[in-house]
């Protein structure tokens, strides 16, 4: 298990000094380190050579059956797309349905058989859910009764990355851990450490609002400072197909940051995702308003544009006509 950032030091200290509280919720925006938390979070409880209320020891043999993912008494809960993202499996054969992004209600059954099971270690249980927004309702409902009244030994956490999405009744039964964008020299460092090149990780940083994690993600996507300029200036040209890779819900983030940066620039404020110093001249407010508009509605068809050879040709059109400087 990759060792818990320092900037999330202060908020496992924080979960831990909950106490015995049957269920945490980690909650912030995406790519502040909610599921890194959870899963340190869980490995701390479990763990069997640590003073309570301390992070877990790392070498014990519970802390190693959770670094391997294979610990008798914690489950996680997720959507099948992440199980093998984040190694809880293996990647299914080829030819196979795409993998769900919910968490489905036999998933949570499964886990209410694992809640009434005796503890196979003898230091309680913990299902973790991540993320929790993505409980579809059936599922959130069947999840309910345990999640207010888990049996004696077990403890709940739960990550979430939107907290609009997700259910009030899930919330309600949860002590809720609220997670802050670390500081710039923290989450600088942290990505040094993981390889980013100064300026990369400073622009990304910059463009994700401070949160590192999704610096980090882009970074692994392949996106840095020269390809970001890029962007901008293929949008401009009206041709984004060497930004395909990138996947479409990247791609209409990205677009709807510099949207929101021309808007600001239009009404005078600085830019706060991009350079404003690399960006054309704002278009005037109507047509960015515009332009930020389009770019919600794809956000909502999501992965699922109706014409999907057309939606890349789509944004390109859109991005070119957003980005047209006002005249005179
Ligand atoms: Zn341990």
């Amino acid at each position: 298990m990759a060792p818990l950032p320092d900037f999330l030091q202060g908020a496992l200290q924080q979960a831990l000094s909950l106490g015995k509280t049957h269920a945490v919720l980690i909650t912030g925006q995406a790519g502040l380190g909610q599921f890194e938390l959870a899963r340190a979070l869980s490995q701390a409880w479990l763990c069997e050579d640590h003073a309570p209320g301390t992070p877990a020891c790392g070498h014990c043999a519970s802390c190693h059956l959770v670094a391997q993912r294979s610990h008798p008494d914690e489950r996680w809960l997720l959507p099948a797309a992440l199980r093998v993202q984040l190694g809880f499996e293996e990647a299914p054969a080829e030819g196979k349905a795409k993998p769900s992004k919910e968490i489905r209600i036999d998933e949570v059954r499964a886990m209410l058989d694992f809640s009434i099971s005796t503890s196979g270690r003898g230091q309680g249980k913990v299902v973790g859910i991540h993320p929790a927004e993505a409980l579809n309702t059936v599922a959130a409902n069947a999840l309910l009764k345990t999640l207010e009244e888990p049996g004696g030994a077990l403890r709940f956490v739960l990550s979430c990355a939107a907290p609009d999405e997700l259910l009030p009744t899930i919330r309600s039964r949860c002590q809720v851990l609220q997670l802050e964008a670390p500081s710039a020299a923290q989450a600088t460092q942290w990505l040094a450490h993981q390889g980013l090149p100064a300026a990369d990780a400073q622009t990304l940083l910059s463009l994700s609002a401070g949160r590192p994690g999704q610096a980090l993600s882009w970074h692994s996507a392949g996106l840095n400072t020269q390809r970001l300029a890029a962007l901008v200036t293929d949008a401009q040209q009206g041709d984004l197909s060497a930004h395909e890779a990138l996947g479409l819900p990247t791609l209409i983030d990205l677009l709807a940051r510099l949207a929101h940066d021309q808007l600001r620039r239009a009404h005078g404020q600085a830019a706060l995702y991009f350079d404003g110093a690399s960006l054309p001249p704002p278009a005037k407010a109507e047509a960015l308003q515009r332009w930020a508009q389009e770019l919600r509605q794809a956000r909502a068809k999501g992965e699922h544009p109706l014409t999907p050879g057309l939606w890349l040709d789509t944004l390109a059109a859109q991005a070119q006509a957003g980005l047209r400087p006002a005249k005179g």
